[in-house]
């Protein structure tokens, strides 16, 4: 069977699924092939990882609906975050929730830095920020 479709999506997993193999199901029960990007579990047992999926468009979709019947939040990396430097106030908030350390305390400068080169899109700080200064830039659809 051609794999002619392929996308890189984020998952959040919530801590009760966490390190269950339910995104091996993908391959057994729709015939996708998939690359773990980047994979990382917070200390509040949540999981995150950034996956390229393969497969015919068909079995893609059907994945991502069994994805998300399972509870883990399926969002497209092609989406970015970015921040607006005026209204961020440096409050660390952001940094505690990050699930890769894309945000973090420069300790000298007192400052949050945020490096886009390690966002991995998933928006968590987005939902935190109290002044709203993270934004989502959707570059495409949501799936
Ligand atoms: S939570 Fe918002 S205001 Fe606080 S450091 Fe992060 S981006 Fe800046
Ligand atoms: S979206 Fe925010 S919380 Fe998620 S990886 Fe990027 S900077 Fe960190």
């Amino acid at each position: 069977m051609t794999k002619e479709y392929r996308k890189n999506v984020h998952l959040t997993f919530p801590p009760t699924i966490s390190g269950s193999p339910v995104i091996c199901d993908l391959t057994k029960m729709f015939d996708l092939s998939f690359n773990i990007l980047k994979a990382q579990i917070t200390p509040r047992k949540e999981g995150h990882m950034t996956v390229e999926i393969m497969g015919t468009k068909e079995n893609y979709q059907k994945g991502i609906e069994y994805l998300e019947k399972n509870r883990i939040v399926v969002t497209p990396v092609t989406q970015r975050i970015s921040r607006d430097e005026d209204s961020c106030m440096h409050c660390g908030m952001c940094t505690a929730i990050c699930p890769n350390g894309s945000l973090f305390v420069d300790r000298e400068k007192r400052i949050v830095v945020f490096d886009i080169d390690r966002c991995t899109a998933c928006g968590m700080c987005v939902r935190v920020c109290p002044v709203n200064a993270m934004h989502v830039d959707a570059e495409n659809g949501m799936i």
